[in-house]
């Protein structure tokens, strides 16, 4: 019989981890890949774990719990630079799913597709994870390595996500296009923050998803925003050449191309709503 642990203390699924258990959290990714079987893993679940929920300011910048779900996320007192993460949780699934759907357990699916990972990469995240002997903090964009792959060693829980403060005011936002408007799979994702002093922007963030195995910033971009001017011209200065990290791939939500041009017209979208 496969065992079934819902420990309260972080100690206790730290200990039971150094046996093989499957983490479950809000189970939203766990139980749809096991429908039709019965459940023949040991299986550690982490959601009565009280210190990985919840969103607290830190002297750095904002703790994540690991198992703070996006309807807590949502409903979060938190600065304009957590807008565009809050707009990605509005898309996760319905209410259902952003009722007992967590954070980490986003991250830890590492589907090209999660639109959690392009928001928090914009945001600079990084990820802690801790085992038995200790734990270690990785930036976000280390954790992920691949479809489906990530740097969790075994042993090791995600146990929060880390936002650092920005140096400047700062605004973020959130675009995703899907075959239609709402409960969808994304075809694009598009998320960027902006350090802004003086009408200008001093630094851009710009991270899309579903054009690649991991979710990826782009670099060119982002040096182009540099110095720009907060208007409407802000979307014009997206070009083709600034798409360079992306490989996207032929699927049945889309082809290669049509992501490609899709990725370009949905990051001048979101750029232009940055406008006052
Ligand atoms: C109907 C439906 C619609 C959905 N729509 C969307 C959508 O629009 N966008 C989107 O991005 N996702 C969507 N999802 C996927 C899912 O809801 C999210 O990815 C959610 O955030 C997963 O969190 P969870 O807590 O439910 O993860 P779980 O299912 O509990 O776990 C997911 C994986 O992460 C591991 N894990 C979880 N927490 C930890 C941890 N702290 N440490 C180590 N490993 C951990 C688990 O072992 C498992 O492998 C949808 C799912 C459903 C069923």
């Amino acid at each position: 019989m496969p065992e079934y642990l819902r420990p309260h203390r972080l100690e206790e699924a730290l200990g039971a981890l150094q046996h093989p258990f499957t983490v479950l959290a809000g189970g939203t990714d766990f139980y749809p890949t096991r429908v039709g079987r019965s459940i023949d893993e040991d299986v550690l679940d982490i959601s009565a774990i009280a210190g990985l929920r919840g969103i607290a300011a830190t002297a750095a910048g904002w703790r994540l719990g690991a198992t703070t779900t996006w309807a807590e996320l949502i409903a979060a007192d938190l600065p304009p630079l957590f807008d565009g993460l809050k707009q990605a949780a509005r898309e996760v699934g319905g209410r259902q799913i952003q009722n007992a759907g967590t954070i980490a357990g986003n991250l830890c699916n590492a589907s090209p597709a999660a639109d959690g990972v392009p928001p928090l990469l914009a945001l600079d995240a990084a990820v802690e994870l801790a085992s038995r002997t200790g734990s270690r903090t990785l930036p976000l964009s280390a954790f992920i390595t691949g479809n489906r792959r990530t740097s969790l060693m075994p042993g090791e829980l995600v146990v929060a996500i880390h936002v650092p403060q920005p140096a400047h005011d700062a605004r973020s936002a959130f675009l995703k296009l899907g075959a239609r408007r709402y409960l969808v799979i994304s075809i694009v994702m598009t998320a960027a923050t902006l350090e802004i002093a003086g009408g200008r922007i001093v630094s851009a963030r710009v991270a899309v998803g579903a054009c690649s195995a991991v979710a990826q910033r782009l670099p060119a971009l982002e040096a182009a925003l540099a110095g720009a001017a907060l208007d409407a011209s802000l979307g014009g200065r997206v070009e083709a050449d600034h798409l360079a990290p992306l490989r996207p791939i032929d699927d049945v939500r889309g082809s290669a191309d049509y992501r490609s041009d899709a990725a370009l017209t949905v990051l001048r979208r979101l750029l232009q709503g940055f406008a006052p």
